[in-house]
């Protein structure tokens, strides 16, 4: 008898062609990432003083040499911020769908393996949670959720955005991957952006901290945002989650050479990066190597220096002081007042957080603190490829 091979797992290996994530990979990272190793005090003057950087002047900006240089980075990243963005951040809230996820990740207190408390919400609950968001101000609402697709199926995604289009006027998802026909159905219903982590580039790191589920497939991953783009996603937000890559050089390195690639595929399209650094979840996860506060400042500066359309999000994982300073490096858009688990805005304690959030002030207070420095907070997700043009 001829034994018969289930597939359980039909995507296909590799990525499209004609895609960013095909332009991604085909792009040559050794001297980027040579330079970001070993660059001398000239490779970072002549990055500093660049009217256009290169992938080569990213991998200057993030060396040791450059760590020397802080100050003038900063000081870069602020004028090109302000130049391209104005004195301007966006705030928007997650609004946590569910936390049911059959995958297994390490990193994450949502993970399979973990004994917490589940909960998913009902289309009518999830209005519910957006009410109290509107009221406080909210009106770019980004929809979370673990990856079920029974639980947190794609007909529970269109009926969750269906429930709030009518009054919430930006609704981006951060869920599971699809594919393009589901994405169109999203967008139809009235999502607009996209946010899409690849967690870690690098792929033997991947498969280290990615054990079992779905997200295991790298490469369809990938893709998503191309995929999303294809169906009309607005704006695209990648992001890389910093702790899991032992050295995170490479893996801005990589997120920057993505983000490069999809403005170039996809340049009506808003992009934006985001590189959390890991927080405490279920699951006592330890970084593999964390990221300082000074690595971190010179992480956005050189993100902002060498990708100046692009927006950068900063999330509540952060103090509320670094992230009153971080506005000024080129920090574009920032969650506020979060809460990271189902139901937790009207109901806190009913189910387990994704992670710990850093910044516990109201929005009404990240508005006032942003203020007070200078800047004008703005609750709706206006600003970006209409004004690139
Ligand atoms: S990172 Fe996403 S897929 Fe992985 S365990 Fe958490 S919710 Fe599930």
């Amino acid at each position: 008898m001829t034994a018969v091979t289930v597939t359980l797992d039909s995507r296909p290996d590799g990525v499209p062609d004609n895609t960013a994530a095909a332009d991604f990979l085909a792009t040559d990272l050794a001297g980027p990432l040579a330079l970001a190793a070993s660059a001398t005090a000239g490779d970072v003057d002549r990055a500093l003083r660049a009217t256009r950087r290169s992938l080569d002047d990213l991998g200057a900006l993030l060396s040791p040499a450059a760590a020397d240089r802080l100050e003038d980075l900063a000081v870069a990243a602020h004028a090109a911020s302000v130049r391209r963005f104005g004195r301007v951040v966006r705030l928007f809230a997650p609004l946590y769908l569910s936390n049911e996820c059959v995958s297994t990740c390490t990193y994450c207190g949502f993970s399979a393996g973990n004994e917490i408390a589940r909960r998913t919400l009902s289309p009518a609950e999830v209005a519910a949670e957006a009410r109290t968001l509107t009221d406080r101000g909210f009106r770019h609402l980004l929809l979370v959720a673990g990856e079920h697709a029974r639980i947190v199926s794609k007909d529970y995604l269109v009926d969750c955005v269906t429930a709030l289009a009518a009054t919430v006027p930006s609704i981006s998802l951060e869920t599971q991957v699809w594919d393009t026909a589901t994405y169109r159905r999203l967008v139809e219903a009235g999502c607009e952006g996209l946010v899409v982590y690849q967690e870690v580039y690098n792929r033997s790191t991947y498969a280290a901290v990615h054990l079992k589920g779905k997200k295991r497939n790298y490469d369809w991953r990938l893709a998503a945002p191309d995929r999303g783009a294809e169906a009309g996603m607005r704006s695209l937000t990648l992001g890389a989650l910093l702790g899991l890559e032992p050295d995170w050089r490479s893996d801005v390195v990589a997120l920057a050479a993505h983000a490069s690639a999809l403005l170039r595929r996809w340049w009506r399209c808003d992009v934006a990066v985001s590189v959390p650094r890991m927080r405490p979840a279920a699951g006592d996860f330890e970084p593999a190597r964390p990221v300082t506060d000074r690595e971190y400042v010179q992480i956005l500066c050189a993100l902002r220096l060498v990708l100046p359309d692009v927006g950068i999000t900063l999330s509540t994982r952060e103090s509320a002081a670094f992230r009153d300073a971080a506005c000024k490096l080129g920090v574009t858009q920032m969650s506020a007042g979060s809460q990271t688990e189902p139901g937790g805005y009207s109901e806190p304690g009913e189910a387990e957080p994704q992670f710990e959030v850093s910044d516990t002030r109201s929005p009404a207070e990240v508005a006032a603190a942003l203020r007070a420095a200078g800047y004008e907070p703005v609750w709706k997700d206006t600003i970006g490829a209409r004004s690139r043009s």
